[in-house]
């Protein structure tokens, strides 16, 4: 397994950040090179041909919750994966929510089921919920709802005029290759948000966690004696921007100090990959270096 970090701001694309988008890879059995997107930033599209990926091998699409930072790019991904003349089926899972919204969003934009040259499975996450599907190319992927759009809940509560059908869905997620697991933590709720993965997180190879709204300090409470190989932080909040990396990495593991033993933590910047080894850690890797999966 392979995890490429695209882009890894929060809601404020920055000069050396762009929208965040996480692409994982993997080569089934027959040694074929397949992706699966986490969150979809703008630019996702153009990011994934720039770094080299292939958008015919994209095997599934996976959308966290409605905010526009973590959908802006879905639109483009499937309208290239038309131009390049896609045939095999994609997998879109998506918030239930969002999911006529989204449809609505690719016929606003001409881009029909059958004038796209390959089908579309929509997949709800709510289905999802600790009832794993296997994907094409074999990943187990399971959801896990958070409270991270209670904020959203609240703000439209103060709007009673404002009608609509919101079912606030924000989803965490894991996926399963073999032994090595990972877990997406989408976007959490506050400083503390981790905490709500307790009964999800372990156990798990890497742990890919946002810093837009969690306190790296409360990270390192939270990660403390869990067994976590590896957590890659992304999805920076612009309040971050200028502080090295080491600087972020140390206040995780300050804030898991007094709490007990805690696995590697890495500040991730855009184009940084993750990769397996035959001992199933995983090395870093600095550049993007598509299609020489090893
Ligand atoms: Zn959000």
């Amino acid at each position: 397994m392979q995890l490429c970090f695209l882009g890894t701001a929060s809601g404020l694309p920055e000069q050396d950040r762009f929208g965040q988008t996480v692409i994982v890879s993997k080569e089934d059995e027959e040694g074929r090179l397949g992706h699966y997107i986490l969150d979809a930033g703008d630019g996702a599209s153009s990011m994934f041909a720039r770094n080299g990926f292939d958008h015919r091998e994209i095997h599934a699409i996976v959308i966290s919750h409605m905010h526009g930072d973590h959908h802006g790019g879905f639109l483009q991904l499937v309208k290239s994966c038309m131009h390049y003349d896609r045939t095999e089926e994609l997998v879109v899972i998506a918030p239930e929510e969002g999911i006529p919204a989204l449809k609505m969003y690719l016929e606003a934009s001409y881009l029909y089921d059958p004038l796209l040259g390959f089908p579309i499975r929509w997949v709800s996450m709510k289905d999802l919920v600790r009832q794993p599907i296997t994907l094409p190319g074999g990943i187990q992927f399971e959801s896990f709802p958070n409270s991270h759009l209670d904020s959203a809940r609240h703000r439209l509560a103060a709007h009673s005029s404002l009608e609509h059908n919101r079912t606030f869905e924000s989803y965490s997620m894991s996926l399963l290759d073999g032994e090595t697991r990972l877990v997406y933590s989408g976007n959490l709720n506050g400083p503390a948000g981790a905490d709500e993965l307790a009964a999800f997180i372990e156990p798990c190879d890497v742990f890919v966690c946002e810093l837009a709204h969690v306190n790296p300090t409360e990270l390192g409470r939270f990660l403390a004696n869990k067994r976590i190989g590896i957590t890659a932080i992304a999805h920076f909040h612009p309040k971050w921007t200028g502080m090295p990396d080491e600087a972020i990495v140390k206040l995780v593991l300050d804030g898991a100090a007094s709490h007990g033993e805690i696995g590697t933590v890495m500040s991730m910047r855009d184009g940084q990959c993750l990769t397996t080894s035959p001992g199933a850690q995983f090395v870093r890797t600095r550049q993007l270096v598509p299609h020489t999966f090893k």
